[in-house]
């Protein structure tokens, strides 16, 4: 404990920021090693359409089996990841994996209705140079189809070096592989860089959701986004459904798309193609009426 007698000159001794600390420097070295390794894994959690409730889609989702801390989440490991640049291999990696089980799954399973895999995008991935590229290269090798993919961005990324970014997006459109704005309303967004920007799907952030019952406002909110996505020919996927409440809420608002707790939390790979067949629903929806 440091000495704390004349006051303001000592900083008092905090044992858990210095825990913190260590905690995230053993992080970063093991990182990498994770990469090298194959302690990464992927789960993936059901995207719905919501007055069905069959599944059309999966995000996918790291986690680190890590060798004694266990199985991590991205809470634990991605912000490091993104200050060290980690994030740049540990992102192409989750992209390759990503392709290669969806294109899997498919073989497996034709009758599949999976239309196609969510992979998250950090900023700095996206700016590394040849990042389109390496999408490119990843959707070839694993025998996969552009349309298969949509690529999750955040507001954040749209703000600086706008001319660079729009470019990339527009050869990934051309590409074929779509782009989706996660988390969206939480951002600084002004709006009309989704003028702008070849943007197909916006992920409306589940902060949102968690009041659409309990707050009128929440709800006019959340309303107001699923219109203006509709007037601008966007979809819009509903982030953190965990109950039959906000999912049927939604459906009253022609929310076309969702995804939570409610359906399904993220599972391993093999839990998947059980669930998506046509005539599969995660959670029926109830009778209206
Ligand atoms: P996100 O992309 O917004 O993903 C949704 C997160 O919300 C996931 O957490 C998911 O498990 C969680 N979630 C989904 N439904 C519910 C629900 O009903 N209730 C609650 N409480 N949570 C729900 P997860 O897997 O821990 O991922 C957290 C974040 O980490 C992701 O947020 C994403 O920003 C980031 N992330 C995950 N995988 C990757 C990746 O491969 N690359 C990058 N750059 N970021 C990733
Ligand atoms: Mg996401
Ligand atoms: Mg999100
Ligand atoms: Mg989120």
């Amino acid at each position: 404990q440091a000495k704390g007698s004349d006051k303001g000159t000592w900083q008092r001794y905090r044992p858990e920021l210095h825990t913190e600390m260590v905690q995230r420097l053993e992080t970063r070295a093991a990182l990498y090693e994770a990469i090298d390794d194959d302690q990464l894994r992927v789960m993936y959690q059901p995207i719905v359409d919501l007055p069905t409730g069959a599944i059309v889609a999966v995000e996918a989702l790291v986690r680190w089996q890590h060798p004694t801390r266990g199985l991590l989440g991205p809470y634990h490991f991605i912000e490091v990841a993104e200050e060290s640049g980690a994030i740049v291999p540990i992102g192409g990696w989750v992209l390759r994996e990503a392709l290669g089980q969806l294109a899997a799954w498919k073989a497996a399973e034709p009758e599949m209705t999976l239309r196609y895999v969510s992979v998250n995008v950090s900023a700095r991935q996206f700016r590394t140079p040849g990042f389109v590229d390496q999408v490119r290269q990843a959707i070839t090798e694993a025998g996969a189809k552009p349309e298969w993919l949509l690529l999750e961005i955040t507001e954040s990324l749209l703000l600086r070096d706008a001319d660079q970014v729009a470019n990339d997006l527009h050869t990934l459109r051309a590409l074929g592989v779509r782009i989706a704005i996660d988390d969206f309303g939480t951002g600084y967004s002004s709006l009309s860089y989704l003028r702008q920007m070849p943007v197909d799907v916006l992920k409306v952030d589940k902060s949102f959701i968690d009041d659409i019952l309990g707050s009128e406002q929440q709800r006019a909110l959340v309303d107001a986004i699923v219109t203006l996505a509709r007037n601008l020919d966007l979809a819009v996927v509903a982030e953190g459904i965990e109950d039959a409440g906000q999912r049927a809420a939604l459906v009253e608002m022609d929310c076309p798309y969702g995804q939570g707790y409610h359906f399904s939390k993220p599972v391993w790979p093999d839990e998947i193609p059980p669930l998506a067949h046509d005539a599969q629903t995660l959670v029926a929806s109830p009778a209206r009426g």
